[in-house]
């Protein structure tokens, strides 16, 4: 699948964002590290490759933009690392590929962004209204038709499911089970889970038999997903 993005010829690399230094990170992702399985679907290396993750972080942090590893971006919260957009983006591939997607936590908008790039269609939720704003503006700006509203993630989006993958991009003790409600037969949920004691990303399947089976794919460090909505 070919990336579907236009970018403005401002979105081309220079310095630090360069070609050359988005396909370092991209070997990076391929390789693994001692922590980290290197990630094997080239489509998901293709998006990451394309998708200008400087884009979707303040400027005086635009120099960090491909390194692997979380960044702020203001209100407490974190653009995910690289290497964790990758494995969970890949995660919903391991089958078939998904059509309908739904993202708790847009955030900075990058993994949405790279989901839309790889042709499938993108729905995604945040509570934090100013984040949202600006995720909104990221996504018209290159030209990604993406859908998205400001709520409680933890209810979903169940007017637009089911769902072929579902991704969590915030941290709870337990699995929600009014996400997992919105998979589709043969779906596919990604989401951290664990307490103090530390974070699984976790892998869940609804079989077309209704079955769920549950995998264990790495541990993470995300930040919390909360109740209710902020302006
Ligand atoms: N996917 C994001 C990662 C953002 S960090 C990215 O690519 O940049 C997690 C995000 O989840 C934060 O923006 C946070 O505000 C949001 N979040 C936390 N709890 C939430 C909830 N209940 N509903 C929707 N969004 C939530």
């Amino acid at each position: 699948m070919t990336p579907r993005l236009r970018l403005k010829p401002e979105a081309v690399g220079m310095g630090m964002t360069s070609q050359r230094v988005r396909d370092r990170l991209i070997e990076r992702l391929r390789t693994g590290t001692e922590n980290s399985q290197g990630i094997t679907d080239e489509r998901v290396l293709n998006a990451i490759r394309t998708v200008p993750r400087h884009l979707f972080i303040d400027e005086a942090l635009a120099t960090r933009a491909y390194e692997d590893t979380a960044l702020p971006i203001g209100h407490g919260q974190t653009i995910s690392q690289p290497w964790v957009v990758a494995r969970m983006t890949e995660a919903l591939f391991v089958d078939a590929a998904p059509r309908r997607v739904l993202e708790i936590g847009t955030g900075s908008g990058y993994q949405a962004a790279i989901l839309a790039a790889m042709g499938l269609e993108v729905h995604t939720v945040e509570r934090i209204g100013e984040l949202l704003r600006i995720a909104r503006k990221r996504f018209r700006s290159l030209g990604l038709d993406i859908r998205s509203k400001h709520d409680d993630g933890r209810i979903g989006w169940p007017e637009n499911g089911p769902y072929d993958g579902i991704l969590v991009t915030a941290g709870a003790p337990a699995l929600v089970d009014a996400l997992t409600a919105q998979l589709a037969p043969g779906g596919v949920l990604v989401a951290p889970v664990g307490g103090a004691g530390g974070q699984q990303l976790l892998r869940l399947q609804r079989g077309d038999d209704g079955i769920i089976t549950q995998a264990s794919l790495a541990p993470v460090v995300f930040v919390p997903l909360l109740s209710g909505t902020l302006d």
